[in-house]
């Protein structure tokens, strides 16, 4: 069975990671989402809520996964017997980084294939930094992330205020 994780902070999941998600459970059989607990950055949600938004965002793909892990992404990886790890490529900030961590990827487990797939043009832009931001100011973020998403967003920015 062809296997691929897809890891990421997902602090909210946006259409942009579905449509990479959705694009990636096309080319393998099975695709595992995986939450980072403890990345390098601020944190909005929990990651039990990470995970449970993503999980209310796949509920109609029945080969993708989700599950949240901590330690290095590639122990992540053989874990759950995958062949290939995903990320998405947007135009201008990802390549150099993404790069960096093929490199690293590839040092620490040779066996494993780096899959980049390119966003699409809606979704270039899209970052869940920027779409916190956007939504922390009262902006319309509905064309950017699934509907309970936005209900969430909303909920934890009228529980901040
Ligand atoms: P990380 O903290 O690992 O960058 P993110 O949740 O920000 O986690 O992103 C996970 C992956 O999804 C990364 O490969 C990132 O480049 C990709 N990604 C994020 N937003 C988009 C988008 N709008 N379109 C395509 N890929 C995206």
């Amino acid at each position: 069975m062809t296997i691929a994780i897809y890891p990421g902070s997902f602090d909210p999941i946006t259409n942009g990671h579905l449509y990479i998600a959705t694009r990636a459970a096309k080319i393998f059989e099975k695709l595992t989402i995986g939450v980072f607990e403890t990345p390098n950055k601020p944190l909005l949600f929990t990651t039990e809520e990470r995970v449970e938004l993503i999980r209310q965002s796949i509920t109609g793909l029945p080969n993708i996964e989700v599950e949240a892990f901590g330690g290095l992404t590639v122990n992540f990886a053989k874990k759950v017997k995958a062949q290939a790890m995903v990320r998405g490529l947007r135009m201008s900030a990802d390549f150099e980084r993404e790069f960096d961590m093929a490199m690293m990827t590839k040092k620490l487990y040779p066996e494993l294939e780096f899959v980049c797939l390119m966003s699409k043009i809606e979704y270039q832009f899209l970052s869940s930094s920027l779409l916190k931001e956007a939504a922390s100011l009262g902006g319309d973020i509905d064309d950017l992330v699934p509907k309970h998403v936005a209900e969430a967003l909303t909920k934890k920015f009228q529980a901040k205020a």
